[in-house]
């Protein structure tokens, strides 16, 4: 018997236990963490692991290939050694994009639910129990976020907020306006209520998303229509909220006012992912960026005369179809242009139903790795220069969770650096002045100033 064709153990038809494994972007990962509180209202508990669940949800991710790749073979590690196997949920925008696939190519997947339809999961057990099929991919005009309970106490100090889903950019090489539909704003008045209700269950940083999180617009509570910037400086009235950071964001949506907002409100963290993709106008016409190199290289210098100190950050395709030697020049030249803080580099990958999967001269894989391979050997030693620049400093950091070793806790700085600290008597949560004495390529290490002048 094939692996993804086992039954499923009858007892686990009414699940009490649940697992959730979310891939990808923060955006699946706060998903995730509804998806939980909403099976935690409905009584069932949370297991540690996927196998010992009653019902494990994969919530997935479909910007690259090996992630799906990585569902089925996660679907097929879920049957127990007894041959039984717990109840299986595909979430995410693997669910929305390859529905019928997914239960051509694993049978044993009971559930199959879209991104904007998981507030329906309680129902979609219930027809699994009752030997129904339960698949929902629609993408509902009513949001979904009115239907999700109210966020329940988290236990950490920063949170996730999604304030906006979805994309009306149409990048010919990108599913997300497929799989998450058009662009919704959340209201005004649900984001400043989800993010008093965070602060008070102890978040002292909360990291707005968006798949063009910056595209969000709304009335607020007077009537008056706002952007982002409008958003981010009401949160920042919020009194025990420390740090406001965003991501992602389109270039051709950082507006005057938002620009402005980094250098006049200090709970905005002085760092902004803003991606470029690549540096040769005619690849970013035929990606449908409308955007072009010169004018991304504008915003920067804008943003940067706004907040000096700010850190940028960036993701990278090399290998688009097309792309020659000369173009993928110019993406190298962008970077150096720019001094990114740190990035996200890929190799371009097809995906199905896409424009760009399609389109002639499709680059061979040896050339990307070789275009790859260079273009990360500048992205890291420029990570590399961002973070020795900060040792001698004083900075603030924001603890988060334990180190490897005894007493050892690691926080982030305000450009996103994790700064590992050895201070036992401090704890998660914790806000605190370090100095920087040594700098790593992907962290730093740092000596609490309250513990040097004792
Ligand atoms: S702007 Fe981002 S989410 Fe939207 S289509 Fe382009 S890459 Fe995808």
């Amino acid at each position: 018997m094939n692996r993804n064709d086992a039954p499923r153990n009858p007892a686990t038809t009414a699940p009490a236990t649940f697992h959730v494994k979310s891939f990808g972007c923060q955006m699946n990962i706060y998903d995730g963490e509804r998806m939980a509180e909403m099976l935690g209202t409905q009584g069932m508990t949370p297991a540690a692991e996927g196998a010992e669940a009653d019902l494990v949800i994969l919530n997935t991710c479909h910007i690259r290939e090996k992630a799906v790749d990585k569902v089925y073979s996660d679907i097929g590690r879920l049957t127990r050694d007894d041959g039984s196997r717990p109840m299986i949920a595909v979430a995410g925008c693997v669910a929305q994009a390859e529905g019928s696939e997914i239960q051509r190519r694993a049978r044993n997947v009971d559930i199959v639910v879209g991104p904007q339809a998981y507030h329906r999961l309680p129902h979609l057990i219930d027809k699994v129990g009752r030997g129904e099929a339960a698949v929902d991919t629609d993408m509902p005009a009513a949001s979904k976020f009115g239907a999700l309970p109210a966020r329940t106490k988290q236990a950490r100090p920063t949170a996730f907020l999604t304030i906006m889903e979805g994309c009306d950019k149409f990048c010919t090489y990108c599913v997300v306006p497929y799989t998450r539909g058009a662009e919704i704003s959340r209201s005004w008045s649900a984001i400043v209520d989800e993010a008093k209700a965070l602060v008070d269950g102890g978040a002292r940083e909360i990291t707005l998303l968006g798949q063009n999180v910056n595209a969000w617009t709304g009335d607020d509570d007077k009537g008056r229509a706002q952007g982002m910037d409008g958003l981010v400086r009401e949160l920042a009235k919020i009194p025990d909220l420390r740090r406001i950071r965003y991501t992602t964001s389109h270039p051709n949506d950082m507006s005057d006012g938002l620009i402005a907002a980094h250098g006049e409100i200090d709970k905005l963290m002085p760092f902004l992912h803003l991606p470029v993709q690549a540096g040769n106008d005619r690849i970013l016409k035929a990606m449908n960026r409308s955007h072009s190199a010169d004018s991304y290289l504008r915003i920067i210098e804008r943003v940067r005369q706004a907040r000096p100190d700010i850190a940028i950050s960036g993701d990278f395709i090399v290998g688009f179809p097309g792309e020659t030697d000369a173009e993928f020049e110019d993406t190298l030249r962008i970077v150096e242009q720019v001094r990114y803080a740190q990035c996200y580099s890929f190799k371009y990958s097809p995906r199905p139903g896409t424009p760009a999967a399609d389109m002639d001269h499709q680059i061979a894989a040896e050339v990307m790795d070789e275009r790859l391979a260079r273009l990360q050997a500048v992205l890291n030693r420029q990570q590399a220069a961002f973070n020795a620049a900060t040792v001698g400093r004083t900075t603030q950091i924001l603890l988060e969770r334990k180190g490897r070793h005894p007493g050892q806790l690691i926080g982030k700085s305000p450009w996103l650096q994790s700064v590992v600290v050895t201070a036992p008597e401090l704890e998660i949560g914790d806000f605190v002045d370090v100095d920087i004495i040594s700098a790593g390529p992907n962290s730093l290490a740092g000596e609490t100033v309250r513990r040097k002048a004792a």
